[in-house]
């Protein structure tokens, strides 16, 4: 069994890329807008702006109060798509009840959309013509090439239909040729349809949803979640102790498809400034 190691990889990734923004003349800006004080989303929107600044990323941060009209929100997203400092605009999602969030989305131009989230860039990678992919599905991507797992013949089984993590994922497996299922909270006999996946992606939102005796042996385990056991401690989706043991290669979290996620967003905001 091996641990795929997206903490290392994802390092990897950004050293290449602040290299190659070093040598841009203009260096890449991007827009962060967060609607609302869900905490979980202010440290993601942190640990982003992080990232940006150790990349040379211009980052420009916008915090709208829930109590913010969608016409507010959709005025600012307008005037960031005009801005020509800026050349990726990140919602963070999710938004609060209140809010409409495909009609806010319909407002961040389809060039400027780094988490691939527009109708536009989710029928492109339909398509199969991607040019912007969601985030996490890439950074799923980039891990299972880095470590030889080719996807094509193979039976891969993704756990969730979210259209940021479950859907581009399972087109994307798709487009590499691999046999696609799709599992969610109305499929019948989720353990027999896991057995019988080489490939095994969890995007659930569930602590120890997949647990040993739904795994294949030799099975290539990729772990999505990021939940909290009953002692608080970060955990995924998959019972990480028992599965290793039948698994080939297995993602741990933390340090696994995480760390992906935002170097994934550090590349994506990177193509959008290499667009203009
Ligand atoms: P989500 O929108 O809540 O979607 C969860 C999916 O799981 C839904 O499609 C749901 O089915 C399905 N599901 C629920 N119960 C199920 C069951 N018993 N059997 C099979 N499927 C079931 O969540 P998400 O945004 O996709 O995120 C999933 C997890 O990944 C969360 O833990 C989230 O925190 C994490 N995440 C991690 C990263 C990262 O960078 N590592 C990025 C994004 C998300 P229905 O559609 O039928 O409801």
């Amino acid at each position: 069994m091996e641990i795929m190691d997206g903490k290392a990889l994802a390092a990897e990734i950004r050293a290449e890329l602040k290299v190659k923004i070093e040598k841009m003349q203009q260096k890449p800006g991007l827009a962060v807008v967060i609607v609302g004080e869900d905490p979980a989303s202010q440290i993601y929107v942190r640990n982003k702006i992080k990232a940006c600044a150790e990349l040379g990323i211009r980052s420009y941060s916008y915090e709208l109060p829930e109590t913010a009209s969608q016409a507010e929100l959709e005025e600012l997203l307008d005037k960031l798509a005009l801005d020509s400092d800026v050349n990726g605009i990140l919602l963070q999602m999710p938004l609060p009840k209140n809010f409409d969030e495909d009609s806010a989305m319909a407002h961040i131009p389809v060039e400027k959309d780094v988490d691939g989230f527009t109708a536009t860039n989710l029928g492109l990678l339909m398509q199969h013509k991607e040019k912007i992919v969601a985030c996490t599905p890439l950074g799923v991507m980039k891990m299972l090439e880095k470590y030889g797992i080719d996807p094509a013949g193979k039976n891969a089984v993704v756990l969730g239909r979210s259209e940021t993590v479950g859907k581009p994922m399972a087109m994307l497996l798709l487009n590499a040729n691999a046999t696609v299922t799709v599992c969610h909270s109305r499929t019948q006999n989720c353990k027999e349809i896991c057995k019988k996946a080489d490939i095994l992606i969890a995007a659930v939102g569930k602590p120890k949803f997949v647990t040993a005796d739904m795994v294949k042996d030799g099975a290539v385990i990729v772990d999505v979640g990021i939940n909290r056991d009953e002692n608080g401690k970060l955990c995924g989706d998959v019972d990480f102790q028992n599965v290793k043991e039948k698994a080939s290669y297995i993602t741990p979290v933390p340090g696994g498809v995480g760390p992906m996620t935002i170097a994934m967003l550090m590349y994506n905001t990177y193509l959008t400034a290499c667009k203009e």
